[in-house]
């Protein structure tokens, strides 16, 4: 992908100055206003529109009101719109950039680990209308700066988050495997290799017709789980749990070694059981969104960097979920 920029806020200038914009206007969150924006502001100046903090606020009431400010201020596609945030605001940035007079310039500066390895690499925009991420379009931004500094305002807890999508690219590729190992923590490296190895697989495959379905290791599980706890458990936390599912379905089919994702998670101090019954899971699992006809498809490692795509047998998936309860 373009523009990707690992570094430090001290680069936004160069980068902002390279695109020659009319005018720059930071949308960000009330957490993020207290945390970042001032340095944001006195390093690329410009005016700042400020959300709401929190999932609920990823709508399209917030977009419509976004939408009038940016009119207001005069804001043209020459202009350009810096998301600066997780990825609630960097997925609504998009989204506004996007769809605003048919697409403005748009920077984002992810400050969540979830956003900086996941959210904001891949161009996917969107809000949340009767589901998640039901409106949205595929819109890739100017530039993306992975700011390492800015996370260490991160809860511990937003942390954990992360980096449940961070053990999934371990799974999907030996060398953050091998960095992890190493040392299991959030380091700029290993940011870096996860951003780029999204990066890499979405630019194979933008609208996901193929590759791209690799990374959802994990997911066919975890979006289940968020549903079945009403969202209470978080999504990098059920990714966990579905990561170990996945492996032992791996176990049963291809000989993988699920320990290796056990491992893994207890380095992290992720979970590796999850709270509900088999048999509801699966009931879930076949009512997703993505979930084609009801089939139970998975992503399923056979080790270390290779996976298999496929549709699996509800007895393996029973087993494999029973074993990890
Ligand atoms: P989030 O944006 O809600 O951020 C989590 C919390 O951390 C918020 O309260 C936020 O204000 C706070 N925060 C952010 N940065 C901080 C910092 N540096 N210091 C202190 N607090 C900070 O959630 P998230 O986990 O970053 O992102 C989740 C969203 O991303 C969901 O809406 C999901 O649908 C979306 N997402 C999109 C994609 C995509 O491809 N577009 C991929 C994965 C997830
Ligand atoms: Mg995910």
């Amino acid at each position: 992908m373009e523009g990707l920029i690992f570094g430090s806020l001290e680069e936004l200038p160069s980068v902002v100055e390279k695109l020659r914009p009319h005018r720059v206007v930071i949308l960000t969150n009330t957490t993020l206003e207290r945390l970042w924006l001032g340095k944001v502001m006195e390093l690329v100046g410009g005016e700042a529109i400020v959300i709401p903090d929190g999932e609920e606020h990823k709508r399209l009431e917030t977009a419509v009101n976004v939408w009038n400010m940016l009119v207001d201020m005069g804001f043209t596609r020459r202009s350009l719109l810096v998301g600066l945030g997780g990825g609630v605001v960097t997925d609504l940035a998009g989204f506004i950039a996007s769809t605003y007079m048919r697409g403005t310039m748009l920077g984002l500066v992810p400050t969540t680990l979830l956003a900086q390895v996941d959210a904001a690499i891949g161009g996917k925009t969107g809000v949340n209308f009767r589901g998640k991420n039901m409106i949205g379009t595929f819109y890739l931004p100017d530039f993306v700066l992975i700011a390492h500094e800015t996370l260490s305002t991160l809860p511990g807890e937003e942390v954990l988050n992360g980096l449940g999508e961070v053990a999934k690219y371990a799974v999907l590729k030996g060398k953050i495997y091998g960095m992890v190992r190493k040392f299991p923590g959030m380091t700029p490296e290993l940011v870096r290799e996860c951003a780029l190895f999204k990066a890499k697989v979405v630019e194979e495959d933008f609208m996901e017709a193929g590759k791209r379905r690799i990374l959802n290791l994990g997911h066919t599980t975890a979006h289940a789980i968020e549903k079945l706890s009403d969202y209470r458990i978080k999504h990098g936390l059920a990714v966990a749990m579905g990561l170990m599912v996945a492996a032992k379905v791996g176990e049963h089919l291809y000989g993988f070694d699920a320990g290796k994702v056990e491992e893994l998670l207890n380095a992290f101090g992720l979970p590796t059981r999850h709270p509900f019954e088999a048999g509801e899971i699966v009931r879930e699992m076949r009512l997703d969104k993505k979930a084609w006809r009801g089939r139970l498809v998975f992503v399923v490692p056979e080790d270390i960097g290779k996976v298999h795509v496929e549709e699996v047998g509800e007895e393996v998936v029973k087993r494999a979920l029973e074993e990890t309860a």
